[in-house]
This record gives structure tokens, sequence and C-alpha cells, in this order.
């Protein structure tokens, strides 16, 4: 009654021929990363692990769509860098999307408080603490704790630095297209760094 008129397939496909089908898209999920298969949106997506951020929600995303990592304020940390170049060099990511937001953590403490709550945790100094478990030699040199935790001040600021870290790294190749976006918490919007949708205050020194 019309209603295989909106059918793609023919209707005259025959059986072996779907369940041949069926199989190849199956084993191509399954084993896509062997089968050289990128995400179905050649999409690495670098977001704060906020539980506020619907990142698949705002971006359209479904599952396959992209590689997503989300960290303390969606910084460019060394795993970062490392999940982007094996995504970018090897999985045929070709772009890659930073989602910071307002209202972040990572804006709502003074450094001295972040570094004294880590040190009453670890029992001492954080300098001898091991910061991968598998690279004991591997430390953040001359740097301070502070810097390795890496409070915000600003995120319209910190957005863009991001995208320039990604952008400028040797091991993302030129190509890769990176952009920033700013979430609102206040009105579950995306916008662009430095613009705003919501008026409200979304410095860490204004907060203070
Ligand atoms: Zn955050």
């Amino acid at each position: 009654m019309g209603e295989s008129t909106e059918r793609s397939e023919p209707a005259d496909r025959q059986a072996f021929e779907r369940i041949e089908a069926q199989i190849e898209e199956r084993d191509n999920w399954a084993r896509r990363r062997r089968k050289g298969i990128p995400t179905d949106k050649q999409l690495l997506v670098v977001a704060c692990m906020d539980e506020r951020i619907p990142v698949e929600e705002a971006l359209g995303l479904s599952l396959g769509d992209a590689h997503i990592f989300r960290n303390a304020g969606g910084k460019v940390t060394s795993d970062v860098i490392r999940s982007a170049a094996l995504s970018t060099n090897f999985f045929d990511t070709t772009e890659i999307i930073v989602i910071n937001h307002t209202d972040c953590g990572m804006m709502s403490a003074p450094d001295d408080a972040v570094v004294e709550g880590l040190e009453a945790t670890a029992g001492g100094d954080l300098q001898d603490v091991d910061l991968h478990p598998a690279l004991s030699n591997l430390d953040i040199g001359d740097a301070s704790i502070a810097d390795w935790v890496w409070m915000t001040d600003d995120v319209d600021e910190a957005c863009h630095a991001q995208v320039d870290y990604l952008r400028d790294h040797p091991l993302v190749p030129d190509e890769v297209t990176v952009h920033g976006y700013i979430y609102e918490v206040e009105s579950d919007a995306l916008r662009r760094p430095g613009e705003r949708v919501a008026e409200q205050i979304n410095t860490r020194v204004s907060e203070q």
C-alpha cells in the first residue's frame, strides 16, 4: 500500500545480498580501526570533563562520529597532544574542535589552594610524585605543580590558546583544521570565544 515507496534499496534485492551487507556493515563497525576506517566525521573533540557539557548534543554528534577527549578544563595537555597526534596521523582525523565553557571548575580556586590540597593527599612535596605510571622519568622540569594543574584565568583566552597549541604542534599535520568554541552553561549555547550570549562573568579574577 505504498509502504515501500520510500525505500532506497531495490525491492528485489536478494536475501543473501542483504545478509552480506549486514555482515559487512557489522564488520566495518567492529574492526574499523584495523580496517583503517576513520570516525564518521573524521573529527576529534577536546572538551572539559564538566558534567554539564552535552558535547555530543551541542555538536550534533552520534555514536561513531568522533573521537572525544575530555579532561579538566579542556586543556591541551601532553595526553591531548598524544591523542591528537595518533588520531590525525593514523586514523584520518582532519578536524579538531576544542570546547571550553563558562563557570569552569578550573577557575574556581587559587593556584595555592589547589597545590596545597594535592600536597596534603600526597603527604609531601609533589616534585617527587610520578606523573606518568609507566614513565617515571617523565617530569615537568622547572615548571611548578601549579603550571601542571593549569588552572584557567579566562575561558575565552584559554580557548584561543588551546586552538593555537594544536594548530602549531609539530605532531598535528598542517592541513588539520582546528577551531574552538565556548559552551555557556547559562544559555546552553555554543559561541565563539570572545563573544557572549548570556550576560555573566566568566573570568577567574572577577569571580574572586
Ligand atoms: Zn570545566
